[in-house]
């Protein structure tokens, strides 16, 4: 996933605003992007990230579940 850049653990005090930069092809540079959460499945959770300033869907993210967790099926 060459679009996301993992953010630095924070305290934020945004909520749901990721500390995530990402390039947004219509404000034709790299823009503060919302985390939204999309999807909830089995295996992690798909998040959209969404331009702060125009509110263009600039990517995707799943976010895993811990890889251990698989050791618990059979
Ligand atoms: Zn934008």
């Amino acid at each position: 996933m060459p679009y996301y850049h993992r953010q630095q653990p924070s305290n934020d005090s945004y909520g749901d605003f990721d500390a995530t930069e990402l390039y947004c092809p219509k404000c034709k540079r790299a823009v503060p992007v919302r985390k939204r959460l999309l999807l909830v499945l089995a295996d992690g959770d798909k998040y959209d990230y969404v331009c702060s300033v125009c509110g263009t869907s600039v990517g995707d993210k799943m976010d895993r579940q811990d890889n251990n967790f698989h050791m618990l099926f059979k």
